[in-house]
């Protein structure tokens, strides 16, 4: 077949019209990114799919998801009621989705030995002023902070919640961002993203692999700042990490953060950072930070209770421990 002008004429623009439906091809899937400041963090969320009008709104429906959230379960907005059943003296009747959390939240508590605690709002309150000044809190301010703590501090039956102790005071910090993280990343699943990502402060969701390939997510260095210590490749599910470098002040060099070991009222002292992966943000969320204060031995064990999670631990001492199954899939740095 020769070419003739006219067959080239149509060669021609066949070849432009396949590449400029390639090109808007690829510009639908090109992902959407967009951060906004929620649960007292900054939380960026990317998303790609092929309607890229759909796909805002959907980005839109995953933050103001978030916002509803953050207005069931923070502490320091009045009228959430995690606020209303830490000031309630009587049982109070929690949506269904505060019902949830608090049994997740009962059940790491209960399997960790008490490492995971719900009912720290007075000692958390108690370290952040102390922060502000900074001076360390006595051990009568430490005792008191601490009165009906424990993983027997709430009653549930059904939707109502009771405090074994009136002065129980909230603070679902350990486990709300990552109940959160879930909820977008179903909100986007459903507006039919085809693959997203949610990352709020440390507590990260994925939909998906990213553009036909794993997501790869760096695990930082707690004490490098910018520094990545090691790269999980991951299609889908939840990384969470929890570590000393996030919230801190110091006194005489010793550093004080916010993940608090309820055995002693103190910041716990044997991790600096770990890393919980699996399916949900929720309970990966609240695995970190029981895990964290349990340290790399027991902490590792805990997560052998929970088929699906695995994890990473740096002790105190910069050693890293890993669970067995996720060794394969690390890529040191
Ligand atoms: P995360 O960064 O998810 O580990 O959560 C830290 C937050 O959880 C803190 O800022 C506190 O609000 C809360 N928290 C601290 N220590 C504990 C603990 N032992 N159990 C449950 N929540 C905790
Ligand atoms: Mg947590």
């Amino acid at each position: 077949m020769s070419l003739t002008r006219p067959r080239i004429i149509l060669l021609l623009l066949f070849l432009l019209l396949a590449s400029v439906g390639l090109r808007q091809r690829f510009a639908g899937e090109e992902p959407l990114s967009r951060s906004r400041i929620l649960m007292g963090t900054v939380i960026e969320i990317t998303a790609s799919g092929p309607d890229r009008k759909a796909l805002e709104s959907a980005l839109d429906a995953a933050f103001a998801e978030i916002a509803r959230i953050e207005a069931l379960m923070s502490p320091h907005l009045p009228q959430s009621e995690v606020a209303r059943l830490s000031q309630s003296p009587e049982p109070l009747e929690v949506s269904p989705e505060t019902e949830a959390v608090l049994r997740l939240g009962l059940e790491v508590a209960a399997v960790s030995g008490g490492a995971f605690d719900l009912g720290l709002g007075r000692l958390v309150e108690l370290w952040r002023v102390a922060g502000e000044r900074p001076r360390l809190p006595d051990a009568a301010e430490i005792r008191s902070a601490l009165r009906g703590v424990g993983p027997d501090s709430l009653l549930l039956e059904g939707r109502m919640v009771a405090k074994a102790d009136p002065e129980l005071r909230l603070d679902l910090g350990g486990i709300a961002k990552g109940y959160a993280v879930d909820r977008a990343v179903e909100i986007l699943r459903r507006a039919g993203a085809t693959s997203a990502s949610v990352n709020a402060g440390g507590d990260i969701g994925l939909l998906g692999e990213r553009s036909g390939r794993p997501w790869r997510i760096g695990i930082q260095h707690p004490r490098n700042p910018g520094e990545v210590l090691a790269v999980l490749s991951l299609a889908g599910g939840a990384v969470v990490t929890s570590g000393d470098y996030q919230r801190f002040f110091e006194i005489d060099g010793t550093r004080y953060h916010h993940l608090f070991d309820p055995r002693t009222g103190h910041p716990a002292t044997v991790s600096r950072s770990a890393t919980v992966v699996g399916p949900s943000a929720a309970l990966a969320d609240a695995l970190a930070t029981a895990v964290f204060v349990l340290g790399p031995d027991q902490g590792l064990e805990l997560l052998g209770e929970f088929p699906g999670y695995e994890g990473l631990v740096v002790a105190a001492d910069g050693s890293v421990a890993v669970s067995e199954r996720l060794r394969g899939g690390i890529e040191w740095r």
